[in-house]
Order: structure tokens, then sequence, then C-alpha cells
């Protein structure tokens, strides 16, 4: 077809130039609005028809690509990721809206640069993100590193960053581009577990691995600045017991607040440990030593030991001895000071308690000596190194043998005769008081068994034995197999017994004495002495410590005593046995004063029962003083 050119107006170009303005315009707007002309040319008309057309295909391109913008920034923002990007040339730097918020400019206030960047960070993590940074660069190989940014609130908060290299068309590093992270979440989970692995999570005190880890860390400290650093070892007099008696609840209560009277009294830069079921350790840097040990050892045990109120249940008194070994004096390294600290306290615990004492090279010794005489005694009862001698009791008015009290010997080959002062507490702690007690009791059963003279037999007790919760079965077991008739047996204890588990301890004496055996208290006068515990339980006699026998004469303080236990002893009927009586002037005395029963060396030294048998054997053979020792030259 041809146009007819005098009809057809002719095309202009500010149509056209209009037509491409309006389409720009109008492709990036989001309305509705559509290219128009006012040109009626039928070619301007098509033009603005296909512009129309690409108008909606450039709107929805520009819709879907705004959409997926939106949707990447949701992601973006609920990840907590933001990015930036540092075009080297001229650092021309952009940031993504959540990088504002990551450090914390949520209203973007914040013009976008590096160096902004780094500023928002904490200080010490500058020089990492800037080295990184630059390595990138450098080597065109990506780099992550972690940061904080103080947030508003003034508490820090991680981010994790990755680096990328972007590369033209040469291949060298044109641009940097950052992908932020916020990891505080999953930082302080990281922190939680780490803490957990260092921490005890009863007291949230530092476990063993934590505190060998800080405690190098201060002696190589303690090194460079030629300083010395205190390890105290402590651990709590009785606590087994508190567990066994009131439960582990009672006994982690103890523990905890242990731990927080702790807290009270060391500094701040003193690292305190729980090692152990109650063992604990305080390191002491930076403290002008000895002093400052030796003041903390004091405050430890005057201040943090004492009384404290189980739950509703009894109040408990907490004792302790410290062992305390400085480096580099002693050790110079974490293992090292820990041991000796270790042996400081074995020492001072051996010595009594409630003290502390400091490291010295003896204890090694001491300790390797007492080691050997604890492996031995554990072999002592299979290698029958235990022997029983007895010695007579006396009825004084009576002048008759009423018995004898079986004690106990240990020969052994290596250490010689080893009085039961020493080994009966080690064997209490080692553990082996219960088959040795046992052994104790059957022998002296099966041997009182065999007597023509049916006289009584005394067996001392350890309160360990009385803990253990058997010993009513097992006295039982042995007056069966042995045939000893029960009011025969005499079971002796201390009234530290009933001062430290009283519950425990009545209910087992109690049962003993169901059984028709007599029990004594041994020692009275010594510990507590209250008459408390005499009321707590019907005792069938009362012994009276030797001591007080030792400077016995008329007006003499002992005197009073032993006068008034007698008395007490009258008061709630129960007979009154004084040890100890060495002197024809003291048995004299206490004949007078009234004293039911005496033991001692006038009347017989502890000797193995052949050197008695006119006694057990002779039935009334056994009258007077002077008679007995006739029997016993
Ligand atoms: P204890 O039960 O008070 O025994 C009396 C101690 O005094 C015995 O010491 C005895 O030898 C000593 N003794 C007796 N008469 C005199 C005297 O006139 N003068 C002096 N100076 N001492 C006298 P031993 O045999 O060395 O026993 C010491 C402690 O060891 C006993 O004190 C007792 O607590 C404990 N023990 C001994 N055998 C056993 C046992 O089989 N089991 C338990 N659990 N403890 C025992
Ligand atoms: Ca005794
Ligand atoms: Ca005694």
């Amino acid at each position: 077809m041809v146009i007819d050119q005098a009809t057809v107006p002719t095309v202009k170009t500010s149509d056209i130039e209009d037509i491409c303005r309006q389409f720009c315009t109008l492709a990036v707007e989001n309305g509705a609005s559509r290219v128009t002309t006012d040109s009626a040319h039928p070619l301007v008309q098509k033009f603005v028809l296909a512009a129309n057309l690409s108008l909606d295909v450039a709107r929805r391109a520009v819709r879907t690509s705004n959409e997926a913008i939106q949707e990447l920034r949701k992601i973006h923002r609920i990840a907590r990721i933001g990015s930036w990007r540092v075009i080297i040339e001229g650092r021309y730097t952009t940031w993504s809206d959540e990088m504002h918020s990551l450090v914390g400019d949520a209203k973007r206030t914040v013009v976008p640069a590096f160096a902004t960047l780094t500023e928002l960070l904490a200080p010490a993590d500058r020089a990492e993100f800037e080295a990184a940074f630059h390595s990138v660069i450098e080597t065109g190989q990506e780099a992550t590193v972690e940061s904080r940014v103080n947030d508003a609130a003034g508490a820090d908060r991680w981010f994790w960053t990755d680096m990328q290299p972007e590369f033209d068309d040469r291949g060298a590093v044109f641009a940097v581009r950052g992908i932020c992270q916020e990891i505080t979440e999953r930082k302080s989970a990281f922190e939680r577990i780490r803490h957990l692995a260092r921490h005890d999570p009863l007291t949230g005190l530092a476990n063993r691995a934590h505190l060998n880890e800080q405690l190098e860390q201060i002696l190589a400290e303690a090194s460079r600045r030629r300083e010395s650093v205190a390890v105290l070892c402590f651990d709590l007099d009785g606590f087994k017991s508190v567990n066994d008696l009131y439960g582990h609840a009672a006994g982690d209560d103890v523990l905890r607040e242990m731990a927080r009277r702790l807290a009270c009294h060391v500094r701040e830069t003193d690292l305190v440990a729980r090692i152990g079921g109650d063992e604990f350790v305080v390191v002491q840097a930076f403290g002008q030593q000895p002093e400052a040990a030796q003041s903390l050892a004091r405050r430890l045990l005057d201040d943090v030991m004492g009384t404290m109120m189980l739950k509703g249940q009894a109040e408990i008194a907490l004792s302790t001895s410290i062992g305390v070994a400085y480096y580099p004096a002693d050790a110079k390294t974490a293992d090292d000071l820990l041991a000796r600290a270790d042996r400081a306290l074995y020492w001072i615990k051996n010595e009594g308690r409630n003290n502390f004492a400091a490291y010295d090279p003896m204890m090694e010794r001491e300790y390797q000596d007492r080691r050997k005489l604890e492996h031995d005694l554990r072999l002592a009862l299979q290698r029958g190194e235990f022997s029983l001698v007895y010695q007579p009791m006396l009825c004084a008015r009576l002048d008759q043998f009423m018995g004898f009290e079986a004690l106990l010997r240990w020969n052994s080959p290596v250490h010689g005769s080893v009085p039961p002062d020493i080994f009966i507490g080690i064997a209490e702690s080692i553990g082996i008081m219960g088959p040795l007690g046992a052994w104790v009791l059957r022998t002296a059963c099966t041997e009182a068994a065999r007597w023509q003279n049916p006289l009584k037999i005394a067996v001392n007790v350890s309160p360990i034995q009385v803990q253990q919760g058997n010993l009513a079965e097992t006295v039982a077991e042995i007056l069966e197999s042995t045939g000893l008739a029960p009011e025969r047996l005499e079971i002796e204890v201390t009234e530290s017994l009933l001062i430290r588990h009283p519950e425990r301890a009545l209910a087992t004496l109690r049962a003993i004495k169901a059984l028709g055996v007599r029990i004594a208290m041994d020692d009275f006068g010594t510990g507590y002495s209250s008459l408390a515990t005499l009321r707590a339980f019907p005792f069938d006699k009362l012994k009276v410590d030797r001591s007080f026998v030792l400077d016995l004469c008329e007006g003499s303080e002992s005197m009073a005593i032993i006068n008034a236990i007698l008395g007490l002893g009258r008061g709630l009927h129960l007979p009154v046995v004084v040890e100890g009586v060495e002197t024809e002037l003291q048995a004299a005395i206490l004949r007078r004063c009234g004293a039911d029963e005496m033991q001692g060396y006038l009347l017989g030294r502890p000797a193995p029962i052949d050197q008695f048998t006119a006694i057990t054997t002779a039935r009334g053979a056994t009258r007077g003083v002077a008679a007995s020792r006739q029997h016993l030259a």
C-alpha cells in the first residue's frame, strides 16, 4: 500500500521522544498509568501500543525483581545477615539495610564506609578485621572473622563476617564483599558449653580441668612478674557422714553453701575450684606471700567453717584442715604445686584437725612412711598379725574380778608393735575398721566362751563400726556362732559417736542392747561429757577416763571431777568404772569414794589371756587385790 503523503500527517520526533520519556518513567513506577500520545499518526499510534506492551513486560519484571529483593531482605533480617561491598579504587562502599541494624545503626544515620565499620567494632577486634580485609585484597582468597559491636544497651553482640574478593577482567581484586551474620546466641551457647566443661555444675566453681589450665597460666604470669603464688587445698571433715546421715541433697546443700561462703572470702583475682567430692582448691595469685595465704587460711578456718543449718534438719559443724604450697619455693609446675599442697593437707590432717600447714620436704618422707604403714595394715588381718590382750576389771566392792577388756595389738614384722592409738585411726581412715572390728569381736567372744569362769568380756567398738549399720547383726551372729551368753558381752563406745551421728548410732545401740548385750560409755569425762548424751541412751556403765586418775589425791581437781562423775552414776543408777589405776593410794581413794569397778596396771596390765588362767578357770579364787597380784605374778 502506498501512503498518500498529502492526507497523512508527518511523524514528529518530539512525539517519539515524549513516548520514550513516558516509558522510562512509568516502567519503574508501580502505578497503572499507560503511555499516551496526542498524535493521530498511525505509526505513532502503533508505537504507543508497542510501548505499552513493553511497559507491561518491564513492570512485571521490575515487580518480580522487587519481590525477590524484598524476600531476600526479609531473609537477611530474619537470619540477621548483612552485607557490604567496598570497591577498592576510591573505597566506594555500600551497606545493606540489615548491615546498619547489625552494627546498631537501625536509623541509618551512619554513612557507609569501611573505616566507619571498623570504628563501630569493639577496639580489641578491629585489627583482626582490618587484617582479614587486606589479606583478601592481597591474596585473592576469602577470609572469615568474628567481631563484636556494642549495642545500645552496652552489651556485646557478636557477628561473623565472610569476606569474598571480586575480580576484574584481568583477574585482579577490584572489590571486597562482606557477608555478615549475627552469632551472639550461638556464641553464648558455645560459651555456655565451654563454661559447663570447665565448671562444676553444682557449685559453679572451676573444675579440675579448668584449675589445671588456669594455674599454668597464673604460674607463667607469676614467673614473668617474679611473684609468688599460693595454692591452698582443703576438704570438709566428716562430709561423708553428712551424705550418709542426711542424704545426698543435704550433702549438695553443704557444698553449695561452702562455695557461697568461699566466694565472700577470696579476692576477685583468686581462683576457687572444686576438684572432687568435697575437695576444694584456692589459688591465690598476686599477694605478698606467705602472709596473704596465712591470713586467707585463718579466715577459711574461722569464718568459712562453722555451723550450718541443714534444711529443716539438724545444725552441723563444718571444719577443715588446709594444706598450702607456694610457687616457686615448693614447686615450679601446676601439677607439682597441687601435689605438694595436697601433701601438706594430708600431713596436717594426721597432726590434728582444724589447722593449716605449709609444705615441707619432710612431709614427703612421713607421707611415704604412712603410705607404707597403711599398705601393711591393709594386709595385716589376712597375714594374721593382729592379736588380743586382755586387761582384768575388778569389782571394787566385792574385791573380785568381773571380767576383761579385750585390747587389740598389731605386731608388724616391718613396723614392730604399733600402738592402737595410732593404727586404729588409720584403720578407720582406710576403711578396714569394719572387718577388723568384727575380727576383734569374734576372737574375744570365742575366747570368753571357752572360760570356765563365766566372766564378762568388754570389747571396744569404733564409731565407724556403729555407723556402718550392720553391727547389731554382726554381734548377733557372733554370739550365736560362739555360743557366748549375751549378758557376758559388754560393748564399749565413746561419746563422740553420739555427738556426731546420733540417730543412726542410737538405733544400732538399741538393737545391740535388745540382744541382751550391755553397753558402756568409754572415756567419760574427756570429750563432750554432756548429760544430754547420757540421757539419750540407757547406758549400762560409765568408764571414767584414766587421765583423771593420774594426779588423783585428796583435794585435787581430778578428785572433784571423779566425785562428781560417781555422784552422777549413783543418780542415774549407773555403775562407774575408773580406768588407769596404777597405785595402791589411788585404789584406796577410789574405794572410799565409792567407785564400782577399777581397772589399771595395779590390778593387771593388758596381757595374753594365758597369763590369766587362774582367773579364767578358778571360780571364786579371784578375790582381793593382793590375791589378784599373786595370781598375776
Ligand atoms: P581404751 O579403750 O581407753 O583402753 C584403755 C587403754 O588404757 C589401753 O591402752 C590400756 O592398755 C591402757 N591402760 C590400762 N590401764 C592403764 C594404766 O594403769 N595406766 C596407763 N597409763 N594405761 C593403762 P591401749 O591398749 O594402748 O589402747 C588404747 C586405745 O585404743 C583404747 O583405749 C581404745 O580406745 C583403742 N582400742 C584398743 N583396742 C581396740 C579395739 O579392739 N577396738 C577399738 N575400736 N579400739 C581399740
Ligand atoms: Ca575401752
Ligand atoms: Ca577408756
